[in-house]
């Protein structure tokens, strides 16, 4: 906790944003902050996760300890910072808040298996994971873990220490905050797309570590975060009137959220607002995250929203990009015209490579340039501040 300066925010609230036919998980989970910390829309919030209980216990099972086993950690050097060092700890506490164990193996502990391995042909298979093909396809894709490995291969004798010493620290997760301090001041949502399906291995579930964490969290349980102001510029402009494109489907419309309470904020404080468009997406009604919260918005003329629904007919798929085209005009006219902003928040993999695409193709036919123009023009409109991307790899 104390290397990310993390503080204990309390559980306000934790509810599903799906509807119950739609097969997926989205949460929306309230927190109150503790009074010292301040945050702004577009900031996000890195959480501390914990390792689920069922995880810790193939662990201690496998090396047969027992969680109230209590041990003092002992080393010196910067690789042992993130281990609670010289004083009693419990092993439940130490394997659920420490270390990462749902992590791909990586090369490294692979030698290191094979090398505690006495069973020749067993210590075989394991150094044959290492080639090229293998280690991406059975290890890296799947995701198979250390410890998936060290249940495969019981011959293996790797001591708990070094299992210890050779697994990353657990990593903050972080999530882009949905609510704007103008409405609450202490009080600040984060959107969270469960992630739980069934694994690559072919056996079970995965789960993702924090989506599921945060998932199960109740009211007033308390839970480490720190706020993070995100380097790409990712907050409204100074002046309201600026007209503003979002684009943000699925769990991307998270920051936007925030975006609308401030303006929502202003609206009331008798401020002019410029023009605000929101891009969002989704695959059904079902999965429509915010609804009420979004038409209500567009009722007051706080946002013009423009949905596009990926599944409601099988004949025809609609995602965001796809009406950006449609409106075109309109987007020109605000980002090329009115200097006005873009923000895409969601999806790095393919929604927000898309989106660009779509928008240097409309900028080529409005303005009749050559890709290379409509890329520079891109890029400048990111160098100048007029673009920014909240974006991750799902
Ligand atoms: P992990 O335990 O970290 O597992 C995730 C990994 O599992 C991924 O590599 C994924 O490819 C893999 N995986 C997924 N499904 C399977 C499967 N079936 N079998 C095997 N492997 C699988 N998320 C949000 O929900 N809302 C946000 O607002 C948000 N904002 C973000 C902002 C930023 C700047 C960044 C970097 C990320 C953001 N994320 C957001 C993502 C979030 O930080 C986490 O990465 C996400 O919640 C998954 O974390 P986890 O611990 O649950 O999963």
């Amino acid at each position: 906790v104390s290397s990310y300066e993390a503080v204990y925010a309390t559980v306000l609230d934790n509810r599903e944003l799906q509807h119950t036919d739609s097969g997926r998980s989205t949460r929306h989970i309230e927190l109150q902050l503790p009074d010292n910390i301040e945050y702004h829309e577009g900031d996000h919030l890195g959480v501390l996760p914990q390792n689920p209980a069922g995880l810790v216990q193939r662990v201690l099972q496998r090396f047969r300890l027992q969680e109230n086993h209590q041990v003092v950690l002992t080393a010196s050097g910067l690789s042992a910072g993130h281990l609670p060092l010289d004083r009693p700890v419990r092993l439940q506490e130490l394997l659920a808040s420490s270390v990462e164990l749902q992590e791909p193996a990586s090369r490294a502990q692979l030698r290191e298996l094979a090398a505690y391995t006495v069973c020749p042909p067993h210590k075989r298979e394991l150094e044959q994971l290492l080639q090229e093909d293998q280690y991406y396809g059975e290890i890296l894709y799947k995701r198979v873990t250390m410890l998936d490995l060290l249940e495969k291969y019981m011959a293996c004798e790797m001591p708990f220490e070094r299992f210890l010493e050779l697994l990353p620290a657990l990593k903050p997760r972080y999530y882009s905050i949905s609510s704007s301090p103008k409405q609450v001041r202490d009080r600040v949502s984060i959107t969270v797309a469960v992630v739980h399906a069934p694994a690559r291995t072919g056996t079970g579930m995965y789960k993702g570590i924090a989506s599921n964490y945060l998932a199960e969290r109740a009211p007033q349980e308390q839970i480490p975060v720190f706020v993070r102001t995100p380097e790409s510029g990712f907050h409204l402009p100074d002046d309201p009137q600026v007209p503003i494109v979002m684009v943000g489907p699925g769990t991307g419309v998270a920051p936007f959220r925030g975006f609308l309470q401030a303006r929502a904020a202003m609206q009331q404080e008798g401020q002019t607002l410029g023009e605000a468009h929101l891009y969002f997406g989704c695959r059904n009604a079902a999965d429509f995250l915010y609804r009420d919260e979004l038409e209500k918005y567009a009722a007051q003329g706080i946002v013009s929203l423009h949905t596009a629904f990926s599944r409601e007919t099988e004949q025809c798929k609609t995602y965001v990009q796809h009406l950006m085209t449609q409106n075109a005009e309109q987007i020109m006219d605000v980002l090329c015209e009115r200097c006005g902003m873009l923000y895409v928040c969601g999806d790095g993999t393919r929604m927000a490579p898309d989106v660009e695409e779509a928008l240097r193709t409309t900028y080529r036919s409005r303005y009749h340039k050559n890709e290379q123009e409509a890329a520079i023009w891109l890029d400048a409109l990111q160098q100048e501040g007029r673009y920014a991307k909240d974006v991750w790899a799902g």
